[in-house]
């Protein structure tokens, strides 16, 4: 049986990271892997989860299983916190996942069950993982134009005609903020705009919200996927608590199906459960009680907020000083756009020859096609990575 297996290939960043554990230089610099990491490099449990963990631990009688959409209470809770209200609540469908990831692949599973035919449409480039599992599923997958190699901003004019190709009944792919892996958004006005083109096409979004907090703030980075939920009868919303709550290794994420009406919500929500009993019945609970509880409770929910925040301005900041040192050393603005992309990383906008030459030469470690984790700079390595961009004739 195993003899008949193919090899697969090896997942980039996870070889990247063995890569960068072998490197004997001690000073060496990790920007691949895509967790948040302080400045002294260590990627901390949040107060508020440690302290939500400890009351869980006191308070639970019992680990018995939940419902095969997880506890009702998390749903509550993740709908509020990504949705706030945008849509009345008896549309939105919504069933716990191990991760964002699972969501995703839940996501696309629906997709495939509704409309077997229908392609997905990806931004050019998106997280390697959506292409992944687009494949893996045989599922017809199209991509759209999203970023501009010479500015690093949004190509968006190339966005919206790829956009006005898109079929009746396709689904549309599209990152709810902080954009993986270039950084670069859309600005609400432009949202609006490909909403309008998106819907004028039949199309259906189905929003990724990964890193809700680390962009412009909480609240301002749900803001595109409330237009969006806002503006279809059908929308489907991966949502991952991994990043902005610290939990990756708990596998907390949610799926939403924003429906018509209540009866559709009813059916949607029959199919979430079907689903996640074929793939792996009930979903992990730790994870999303711990964000429930901290969600919940006025105390843990401001201290959860004030350490998010935290980390988001501390993000900003590093992006400010790395554009201001690449300003003065190259005597240009050409990388004033570090300071405008927002979330954990940015895409350099250089070639693969480049990104050796940075691992080689200086010991900086980014993924393949120049994603850089801003998360991964301190004070003391922002003038070592920007005279190495600049040295290496970048
Ligand atoms: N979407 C995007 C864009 C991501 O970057 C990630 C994490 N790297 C995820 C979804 C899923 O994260 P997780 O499964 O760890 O919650």
């Amino acid at each position: 049986m195993f003899a008949q297996l193919n090899a697969q290939p090896k997942d980039k960043i996870l070889a990247l990271m063995g890569a960068f554990k072998a490197d004997p230089r001690d000073t060496k610099v990790d920007l691949g892997v895509g967790v948040y990491k302080d400045a002294s490099g260590h990627t901390p449990v949040m107060r508020s989860v440690k302290a939500a963990e400890r009351r869980l631990v006191g308070e639970q009688t019992t680990k018995s299983y939940v419902n095969l959409a997880g506890d009702p209470a998390f749903g509550d809770a993740m709908v509020d916190l990504v949705l706030n209200g945008a849509v009345a609540r008896e549309r939105v469908a919504a069933a716990a996942t191990p991760g964002g990831t699972g969501a995703i692949r839940q996501g696309l599973e629906l997709i495939k069950l509704a409309a077997p035919d229908a392609t997905v449409w990806v931004s050019d480039p998106t997280w390697p993982n959506h292409e992944s599992i687009i494949k893996y599923l045989h599922m017809p997958m199209g991509k759209y134009r999203y970023f501009d190699e010479a500015t690093r901003g949004v190509n968006f004019d190339g966005m919206l005609a790829d956009l006005k190709n898109i079929k009746a009944g396709d689904a549309v792919l599209l990152h709810g903020c902080c954009h993986n892996p270039t950084g670069a958004n859309l600005t609400a006005d432009q949202m609006a705009q490909a909403i309008e083109v998106i819907k004028a096409q039949g199309g259906m979004p189905f929003v990724d919200i990964a890193y809700q907090g680390f962009g412009d703030g909480l609240d301002a980075d749900g803001a595109a996927t409330r237009a969006i939920a806002s503006a279809f009868d059908n929308v489907l919303i991966a949502a991952s608590c991994s990043k902005n709550f610290g939990v990756y290794r708990e596998r907390t994420g949610i799926l939403m199906a924003v429906a018509k009406d209540e009866a559709e919500r009813d059916i949607a929500q029959q199919n979430l459960n079907y689903l996640n009993r074929q793939n792996y019945s009930f979903p992990p609970d730790h994870g999303a009680r711990v964000v429930t509880m901290i969600l919940t409770d006025p105390e843990l929910r401001a201290d959860w907020e004030a350490e998010l925040e935290e980390i988001r301005i501390g993000m900003l900041g590093l992006r400010k000083q790395l554009a201001s040192e690449l300003r003065r050393l190259s005597n240009s603005d050409r990388f004033d756009f570090l300071a405008e992309h927002r979330g954990m990383f940015s895409r350099l906008g250089t070639s693969p020859e480049n990104v050796e030459k940075l691992r080689a030469d200086y010991g900086i470690y980014m993924a393949g096609d120049s994603r850089m984790n801003i998360a991964g700079l301190n004070e003391d390595t922002i003038p070592v990575l920007a005279k190495a961009i600049i040295d290496a004739g970048i």
